[in-house]
């Protein structure tokens, strides 16, 4: 028996996505990036974990606490602010799997820049002509201008020093993973692990669902 995946090695661990065993490699490689992982799968769930404390015990090594106390605050102002933002990163990513690190700080440095010019009241839109970052700062853009300006978002309202300090959250933090990890789209699969694609269940429709 050898791992359908590699055809290699021995196939030693049960994924739940594949509904079969795989190899302990492969699973470590290519899970919650090619493997579409259930949130239950304890591999995933540890391996998730596992990477991201090991990037935040670097980055608190190098910048020190502060910099996950600050976004620990303001993200306790504003979880859903966050998801807004992380969701949109997310999805840019899944529709095309280039993107890298390095892009999504080009494009949160263009939004970071086009805040802070709007901050001496200037409106001019800073672009990088690398349709990915443009991208990027567009959707960063277009969710901190619909929690700052409209209404309808009421007790999440936020101003634009807020929203300037967390895009510089995001962009510090990403621009970590940029100089820190080999990997070079880290940080978005960490993001992205966060945001498991939404499974189209087949046949859903047809079947009857009876409650007691
Ligand atoms: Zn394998």
């Amino acid at each position: 028996m050898k791992c359908i995946l590699c055809e290699k090695r021995k196939p030693k661990r049960y994924c739940p996505a594949k509904r079969t065993s795989i190899c302990p490699v492969c699973c470590g490689e290519k899970r919650g990036v090619e493997i579409n992982c259930p949130l239950d799968c304890q591999y995933y769930v540890e391996g998730q974990k596992h990477h991201q404390q090991k990037m935040m015990q670097q980055r608190i090594k190098k910048d020190g606490a502060k910099s996950y106390v600050r976004k620990a605050e303001l993200y306790k102002h504003n979880p859903e602010l966050f998801a807004h933002l992380e969701k949109g990163f997310v999805s840019i990513f899944r529709a095309d799997k280039t993107l890298t690190n390095k892009d999504l700080v080009s494009g949160l440095d263009l939004a970071y820049k086009t805040l802070e010019t709007e901050k001496k009241g200037i409106i001019f839109q800073h672009l990088s002509g690398n349709n990915y970052a443009d991208e990027i700062s567009n959707h960063t853009l277009g969710i901190i201008s619909e929690y700052k300006d409209s209404p309808e978002v009421g007790a999440y309202r936020i101003t634009l020093d807020f929203g300037i300090m967390v895009v510089k959250e995001f962009l510090d933090e990403a621009t970590f993973y940029m100089e820190n990890d080999v990997n070079p789209k880290s940080y978005l699969i960490h993001l992205m692990r966060y945001y498991p694609e939404e499974e189209v269940p087949a046949q859903a429709e047809s079947q009857l669902i009876i409650m007691p």
